[in-house]
């Protein structure tokens, strides 16, 4: 069973036109959809906004659904210059750049027990890289950032980008990526560029919303009809 999520309605839409939907369950205040892609077995859904709801989503598509990866599709705000609204990119890891407990001596985005970033499959990453380089699309490959605010100021974008190094910017990622850490189950996190994370992003964001979120669910689709070539 492969695990699919988005964080919003808009990214989850056109990757479920493309899916042969056999069931909708409802569970715990949203929807989890049953489907079928040629002879992968898949769960989707979109978890609504932010890291709390992204790792309530990741753990329900697991425990309950027995997700055996998770596939994440939706936008994000570009950090690194060359990557443009519609570009594509996939996280070599996530973290959570709201993590403070730094008045304590630990470095930004530190949690006892826990750590900074959590790495995405190498697997997932090498068959993506694979997927693109065959469609001759253009994917970069980075550290995605997440933390529960909508990032639309230069200078807590160049703060996010000197402290962890990030490419990318959201408020999903790091959330799942603990999530998958800690069951031990592989995660692939793709991203299309909707805005630059600086002053004008929310009108950016809204403007390409629906089209980032396709280029995005189009390029999964194409990973998925690979997963299945190699089944
Ligand atoms: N306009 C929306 C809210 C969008 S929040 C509404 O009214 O419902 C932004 C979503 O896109 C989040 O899911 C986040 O993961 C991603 N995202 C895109 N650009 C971002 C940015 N600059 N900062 C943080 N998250 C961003």
């Amino acid at each position: 069973m492969i695990g699919i999520m988005c964080a919003m309605r808009e990214e989850l839409e056109p990757i479920l036109e493309k899916v042969e939907i056999k069931n909708v369950i409802e569970y715990a205040k949203n929807n989890y959809y049953m489907a079928q892609f040629g002879k992968l077995d898949l769960v989707l859904a979109y978890s609504k906004i932010g890291k709390v709801n992204a790792s309530t989503t990741a753990s329900i598509l697991i425990e309950k659904f027995k997700a055996q990866k998770i596939l994440f599709s939706g936008v994000a705000g570009a950090i690194e210059k060359d990557l443009k609204i519609g570009d594509l990119i996939i996280a070599t890891k996530t973290t959570q750049h709201d993590v403070d407990l730094t008045v304590f001596g630990y470095e930004p985005g530190f949690i006892p027990e826990s750590k900074i970033f959590f790495e995405c499959d190498k697997h997932l990453n090498d068959l993506a890289k694979t997927v693109a380089k065959k469609l001759g699309i253009k994917l970069k490959e980075g550290i995605i950032a997440s933390g529960d605010q909508f990032i639309h100021n230069k200078e807590k974008k160049e703060w996010i980008a000197k402290t962890f190094k990030a490419s990318a910017i959201e408020m999903e990622g790091g959330a799942v990526g603990c999530v998958t850490w800690t069951l031990d189950v592989p995660f692939f996190m793709l991203r299309a560029i909707s805005d630059t994370a600086q002053e004008g992003a929310g009108v950016d964001f809204d403007e390409f919303l629906e089209k980032s979120s396709e280029v995005s669910a189009k390029f999964l689709i194409e990973m998925l009809r690979q997963m299945e070539n190699e089944k």
